[in-house]
């Protein structure tokens, strides 16, 4: 749906230029613009605190809905075994936090495994995206992220944990920078608010002498990676249901 700025609401704070993952905005003046390359995603709506970017209907009407994000993404990764320990371990906490906030909790795998899908359900995933047409091995970073950003962008999910893997090193940069937002890395420990859904993720700092807490309280998604042996690995839920989504790309 198309989206507009309200010139009369924008104070000129520039805070939706960064947030819009296509470089669709610009100043004119004082003022906010959006140029012919905006795809109308919806993105940048959230990253305005004045409410003047604002969907509209083809016919120039105004739509009162506000995009927000919700649920919890996790980027899981296999192996020849199957799911990594890392990604079982993710997925554990990652179920642990939807329950305490009340969302779902979707996986992704660069695979086309069914098999694989029905043991990430039975692991605590509401929804597994299989992603197909993408070879990780021949590891072509630029089309695992344009493939995980075009997902963000359709589903908006609040949270998304990833390992902190070669994958996930590659990745989470740069989607944080796609999408304006900060990542939580090296915890030791990581808490959910139940209201706001905000992270606290409590970390060493100068070579382990000080604990200490970070969080991501102004930009969404909050982006966050682990490291294998923090968390332990969740239950198994037999006969769990869930759905399975195969994309191809
Ligand atoms: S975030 Fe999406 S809707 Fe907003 S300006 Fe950029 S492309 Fe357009
Ligand atoms: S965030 Fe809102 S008020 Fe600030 S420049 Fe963008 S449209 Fe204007």
């Amino acid at each position: 749906m198309p989206i507009k700025i309200i010139i009369e609401k924008c104070n000129g704070c520039q805070l939706c230029i960064p947030a819009c993952p296509y470089g669709a905005i610009g100043m004119e003046g004082d003022k906010a613009v959006l140029f012919e390359s905006c795809v109308h995603c919806g993105i940048c709506i959230d990253s305005c605190p004045l409410g003047a970017i604002i969907e509209v209907s083809e016919s120039g009407e105004t739509v009162q809905k506000t995009i927000s994000f919700s649920n919890i993404l996790v980027i899981g990764e296999t192996d020849k075994a199957g799911i990594t320990k890392l990604s079982r371990e993710i997925l554990g906490k990652a179920r642990e936090f939807a329950d305490v906030v009340g969302v779902s909790v979707w996986l992704i795998f660069f695979a086309s495994d069914e098999n694989l899908a029905k043991e990430a359900i039975n692991l605590g995933a509401d929804e597994v995206l299989l992603l197909e047409g993408i070879n990780t091995t021949s590891y072509k970073i630029a089309s695992i992220v344009k493939a995980i950003s075009g997902i963000i962008e359709q589903k908006r999910p609040e949270i998304i944990f990833a390992g902190e893997t070669i994958l996930g090193c590659d990745v989470m940069p740069r989607i944080a920078q796609r999408f304006a937002t900060g990542i939580l890395s090296g915890c030791t420990g990581i808490e959910i608010d139940a209201v706001d859904r905000a992270l606290s993720c409590t970390r060493p700092f100068f070579g382990r002498r000080i604990m200490g807490i970070t969080s991501c309280t102004q930009h969404r998604p909050q982006l966050i990676m682990i490291k294998e042996g923090i968390f332990r690995e969740g239950g198994q839920y037999k006969g769990r249901t869930g759905n399975i989504e195969i994309i191809k790309l």
